[in-house]
C-alpha cells in the first residue's frame, strides 16, 4: 500500500466520525447532523445522525445552477436504434413529471415502488422520482420471470409498480407484461396500480383496467409538475435491491439516504476520478447495484453525464462500445470481466479504430479478473484497468485502487486494498484468528461498516444480523463469504467464494484457484471448475472450459489430448491434488446475465440434481452443452 493512502486509510479506522464528518461535505444537507455515527447498537451503524438530505436533489437540482445545459443522462439503444440526451434540465423536468404522477396515485414517503423495467430513460426517472417522494424503490432486474419477480413483491410489498411492455436482447423482442402479470396473479400483494411504458415493441401487450395505466398519458397530465424534494433524516430507507442470489435465497438489501449519498459522492472523487462536466459509462444493468451505484446514483451527485446503454458490447460490432466513448468523450468507464472476455473473441483492430483519448480508466467488478483477461485488456487499451472487490450489500467497493488518492502500482489479479472506511481482515475459517501473510482466510470487516453499506436486510433485522455477523465462531464481524490472501505486498487476491470450496480427500480447495490454474493454459479462454460428489474422495474437481480455437476440440483425439495438457497445466502449478477428475470442453458457460458464473446450477446437474432457479440465464442451452459433455456427446 502507499505511504499516502496507508495514512489515509489509517485515519478512516481510528477517526471513523473525523474521517466522514469530512466526506459528508461533498454533498448538499438540507438540515446539518448532529452525530456522525450512533453506534450504540452493534452492529447496526447510524451515520449522520438528524441530518436531513435528499438523494435526487443532489444528483439532479444541485446542478441546475451551475450546469443545467450539461448533458446528465444519455440513453443508448442498440436494440432500437435510439439515442437520446436529457441535460439536467430536462432530467429535472421528466424526474418531476413522474414524481408527480406517483403522487397522484398515491404514493407517500416510505411506500414501497417497484421497477421492473428494460434499460430505458423512464426507469432512471421513476428511480429519482422516488429518491424525490422519499418513496423506497425496488428495482427488480428485468431478466427475472415471474415467480421471482412475485417472491420480490411479496417480500416489499409496494403500492405501485412501473414496467414496460418489452425489452430488447439482441434484436429479440423480450416481452415483460406477460411475466407481470403472473407475477401479480402468484403474489399475496398486489399493487393497486401499474404504469406501463409503451415501447411499442409488443403490440398484443393487455391491460387490466382500473390497474394498469399508460405512462405517457399520465406524463403528459403532469408535463409542468413541480414536486418538492422531501427531506428525509440521513437514515430512512432510500432503496432495497436483492442480492443476485448465485449463492442461496436472495437477500432484501436495505440502504439509507445520507450515508448512502456521501459514500458515493466519496467513492466519484477517491476511488472513480469523476469529475463533474465529464461522462461516465457503466455496462451494467439498473436491476444491480452497479446500475444503482454508478449508472444512475454516483455519476449523477458528481455532476457527471452517464450513459444507459441497453445492448450488448458485440452487437452491432466488437466496436460499439468504443464508438459510444469516442462519441461522448467517456472519461471514466466501468464494465465486468465477463464483457471483456465477450470482446477478447473479437478482432482486436476494435480497439484501435475510435479515438479513446478522453477514456482515463476502465473498472472492472463483479467476478474474478483473471489476469490473461486484465492483460490483454489493458494492452489493448493502454489505460489503467482498476479491479474492484465490492458486493450488493456494501454499495461500493471494498477493495480496489484508490486512484483519487495514489496511484498505486497495480498486479493483475489483485483488486488492490481495503477502501477507507473499511477495516479488512482475513480471518481462519475454524480459528477466526487472522491469517498470515500469502495465507488463506474469510475477507471479514470489523464493523461498524462504513456510509453507504446495507443498514439492514429489509423487514428482517434479525436476519441481517445472522446472516451476516454471526458466522465467524467468536467475533461479531460482518462476513463477505469470500475467501481471500494477502501477499507480502499488501495486495488481496479473491479466491473464491467460501461456499465454493471443494473438500478433496480432506484437502480444502477454492474453485477460484483451480480456475486460476487452467485459465493459464494458453488455449483455454474461460473456466469454471465445480466440486463434485464422489464417493472415494468426498469430492473431486471438474472442469469445464471453453477454448480459444473450437478446431482444437473438434475431434475426440483433439478432446482428449487437450484435457491431458490441462490436467499437466494444474500439476505443475498447484500439484496434482487440485488436478480436475475431467476437463469438459464447451462453446458456452451458464452464466447469469450479470455475468456470474453459475455453480451451483453445473454442480446440481453433475450431481444428477435439479439445477434451481435459471430465471436470469444468459442463455439456456449452456445448460444442455454441460448436460451433453457429461454425456459425453460433445
Ligand atoms: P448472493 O449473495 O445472493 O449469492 P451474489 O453474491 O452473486 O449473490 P452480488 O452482490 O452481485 O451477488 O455479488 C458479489 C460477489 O461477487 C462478491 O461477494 C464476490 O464473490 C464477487 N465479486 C465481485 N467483485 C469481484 C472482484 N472484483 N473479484 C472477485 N470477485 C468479485
Ligand atoms: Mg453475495
Amino acid at each position: 500500500m502507499g505511504a499516502k493512502y496507508q495514512q489515509f486509510h489509517q485515519r478512516s479506522i481510528s477517526d471513523p466520525e473525523g474521517f466522514w464528518g469530512e466526506q459528508s461535505g461533498l454533498i448538499h444537507w438540507n438540515k446539518p447532523f448532529s452525530r456522525v455515527l450512533d453506534y450504540s447498537r452493534p452492529p447496526f451503524a447510524k451515520w449522520f445522525v438528524g441530518g436531513e438530505t435528499n438523494l435526487c436533489y443532489n444528483a439532479v437540482d444541485r446542478h441546475l445552477k451551475d450546469r443545467p445545459d450539461q448533458n446528465a443522462l444519455i440513453f443508448i439503444s442498440t436494440e432500437t436504434d435510439t439515442e437520446k440526451a436529457y441535460s439536467f434540465r430536462e432530467l429535472h423536468a421528466e424526474v418531476n413529471r413522474c414524481a408527480a404522477m406517483m403522487q397522484g396515485l398515491g404514493v407517500c414517503k416510505g411506500d414501497r415502488v417497484l421497477i421492473y423495467m428494460p434499460m430505458i430513460a423512464e426507469a432512471c426517472f421513476a428511480i429519482l422520482a422516488c429518491a424525490r417522494i422519499g418513496a423506497i424503490h425496488s428495482v427488480v432486474f428485468g431478466g427475472f420471470a415471474s415467480h421471482s419477480l412475485a417472491n420480490r413483491i411479496d417480500d416489499a410489498k409496494p403500492k405501485l409498480i412501473i414496467s414496460a411492455d418489452a425489452g430488447s436482447r439482441v434484436g429479440k423482442v423480450v416481452s415483460y407484461k406477460p411475466l407481470l402479470d403472473e407475477a401479480i396473479s402468484l403474489s399475496k400483494f398486489p399493487p393497486k396500480h401499474v404504469v406501463l411504458v409503451n415501447r411499442g415493441l409488443d403490440k398484443t401487450m393487455e391491460r387490466t383496467a382500473g390497474r394498469d395505466l399508460d405512462w405517457e398519458e399520465l406524463r403528459t397530465k403532469h408535463m409542468n409538475a413541480q414536486v418538492p424534494c422531501v427531506w428525509l433524516e440521513s437514515n430512512e430507507p432510500s432503496y432495497i435491491l436483492y442480492t443476485s442470489g448465485t449463492t442461496g435465497l436472495p437477500k432484501g438489501v436495505q440502504r439509507d439516504v445520507g450515508g448512502h449519498a456521501v459514500a458515493l459522492a466519496a467513492s466519484m472523487k477517491h476511488i472513480y476520478c469523476g469529475n463533474a462536466g465529464e461522462t461516465y459509462f457503466s455496462t451494467s444493468d439498473i436491476g444491480w447495484v452497479v446500475g444503482h451505484s454508478y449508472i444512475i446514483y454516483g455519476p449523477l451527485i458528481a455532476g457527471m453525464a452517464t450513459i444507459m446503454y441497453e445492448g450488448t458490447p458485440v452487437r452491432p460490432d466488437g466496436g460499439i462500445l468504443w464508438k459510444i466513448v469516442e462519441k461522448y468523450k467517456v472519461s471514466v468507464m466501468f464494465s465486468a470481466p465477463t464483457a471483456i472476455r465477450v470482446l477478447k473473441k473479437q478482432d482486436p483492430a476494435f480497439l484501435k479504430k475510435y479515438d479513446l483519448s478522453t477514456l482515463k480508466f476502465l473498472f472492472l467488478a463483479g467476478e474474478p479478473l483473471d489476469q490473461p483477461t486484465a492483460q490483454w485488456i489493458s494492452e489493448g487499451l493502454g489505460r489503467p484497468i482498476i479491479d474492484n472487490y465490492w458486493q450488493t450489500e456494501t454499495g461500493w467497493p471494498i477493495l480496489a485502487n484508490p486512484m483519487g488518492v495514489e496511484d498505486i502500482p497495480r498486479k493483475f489479479g489483485s483488486p488492490g486494498f481495503p477502501m477507507y472506511g473499511y477495516n479488512v481482515k482475513l480471518l481462519h475459517e475454524s480459528t477466526s484468528e487472522e491469517v498470515g501473510t500469502d495465507e488463506k482466510g474469510v475477507v471479514a470487516i470489523v464493523p461498524p461498516l462504513p456510509p453507504g453499506c446495507m443498514s439492514t436486510v429489509w423487514g428482517n433485522d434479525e436476519r441481517f444480523v445472522k446472516t451476516y455477523f454471526e458466522t465467524i465462531p467468536g467475533k461479531m464481524v460482518y462476513s463477505t463469504f469470500d475467501w481471500g490472501i494477502r501477499d507480502k505486498d499488501g495486495y488481496y487476491f479473491i479466491l473464491g467464494r467460501t461456499d465454493d470450496v471443494i473438500n478433496v480427500a480432506g484437502h480444502r480447495l477454492g474453485t477460484r484457484e483451480i480456475e486460476e490454474a487452467i485459465s493459464s493454459n494458453p488455449a483455454v479462454a474461460e473456466v469454471a471448475v465445480i466440486g463434485v460428489a464422489d464417493q472415494l474422495k468426498g469430492q473431486v474437481p471438474v472442469a469445464f472450459a471453453v477454448v480459444k480455437d473450437p478446431a482444437q476440440i473438434a475431434s475426440r483425439e483433439g478432446r482428449m489430448k487437450l484435457e491431458g495438457e490441462v490436467m499437466k497445466t494444474v500439476d505443475l502449478q498447484l500439484g496434482a491434488i487440485g488436478r480436475p477428475a475431467r476437463v469438459h470442453f464447451v462453446t458456452i458457460l451458464p452464466k447469469t446475465r450479470s455475468g456470474k458464473v453459475l455453480r451451483r446450477s453445473i454442480q446440481a446437474i453433475c450431481e444428477g440434481r435439479d439445477p434451481g432457479d435459471l430465471t436470469t440465464i444468459e442463455d439456456v442451452s449452456a445448460l444442455q452443452q454441460v448436460r451433453d459433455a457429461l454425456a459425453g456427446k460433445a
